[in-house]
């Protein structure tokens, strides 16, 4: 089994998923006492929130390099980053540490794919739905079509991410502002929903649409467990 390296802590609610998950999935497949080969490292949340929202995105970046390079020099076999949005810098974190990353938009668009859905909803932090590096990659790489929330809306969702979620709160109020903006963005055309946003599956669950949510923690986690037992 390959040792699994992950970069979490954003947030934390999330990263303990993404563990969860990656030992329930071995257990699964290899049965007994098994359990996950991996090691974590986990930010402050606070630094990463502070320099996201004052911009700083060079600052954060050498701050995730230099999280990679202690996971490499922990022996880890191979990186996940356990979040959506510091996905922004994953590929200068692949030039700069000597381990393959398993990029999440990769898993993701793999899916989508398999499932031949072609136009899909993103909902995730500010930053993932508006800037390039999520729905370019899925537009360039994998000829997908993404729908985002308008402006209105992804200003809720932000503020629900970062003022309840990452902080541990869930709210009947906001499960059901999600539900209005998932209505949207399927009435606008959209087969599926990107849940882009690693603490999302906290408030919003598949049991509860008829439409496909593209669950990010679940599938990351699953696909590096597939990752470090193939013998590739
Ligand atoms: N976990 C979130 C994500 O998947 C947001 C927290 C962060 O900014 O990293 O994007």
């Amino acid at each position: 089994m390959k040792t699994i390296g992950l970069i979490g802590g954003m947030s934390w609610e999330s990263s303990l998923e993404y563990y969860r998950i990656i030992n329930e999935e071995v257990k699964k497949r290899l049965g007994g006492f098994h359990s996950a080969e991996c090691l974590m490292y986990s930010f402050d949340f606070q630094t990463i929130e502070k320099l996201q929202h004052e911009g700083d995105w060079d600052k954060l970046t050498e701050l995730m390099v230099h999280a990679a390079r202690k996971i490499e020099r922990g022996g880890a076999d191979f990186i996940v980053i356990c979040t959506n949005t510091m996905h922004k810098m994953a590929d200068r974190i692949q030039e700069e540490v000597n381990l393959p990353l398993l990029h999440m938009v990769d898993v993701i668009a793999k899916r989508i794919k398999f499932l031949n859905k072609k136009t899909v909803g993103l909902l995730g932090t500010r930053f993932t739905m508006e800037q390039g590096f999520y729905k370019d990659r899925l537009r360039d790489k994998y000829g997908l079509q993404v729908l985002i929330p308008d402006e209105q809306e992804r200003q809720a969702i932000h503020d629900i991410l970062y003022d309840e979620l990452c902080l541990g709160e869930i709210k009947k109020i906001s499960q059901e502002k999600f539900r209005n903006i998932i209505e949207n963005l399927t009435s606008n055309g959209a087969e599926g929903i990107i849940l882009g946003c690693t603490e999302i599956p906290l408030l919003v669950d598949q049991k509860d649409y008829e439409i496909t949510l593209f669950d990010t923690t679940t599938l990351h986690a699953q696909a590096a467990v597939e990752y470090a037992l193939s013998t590739s």
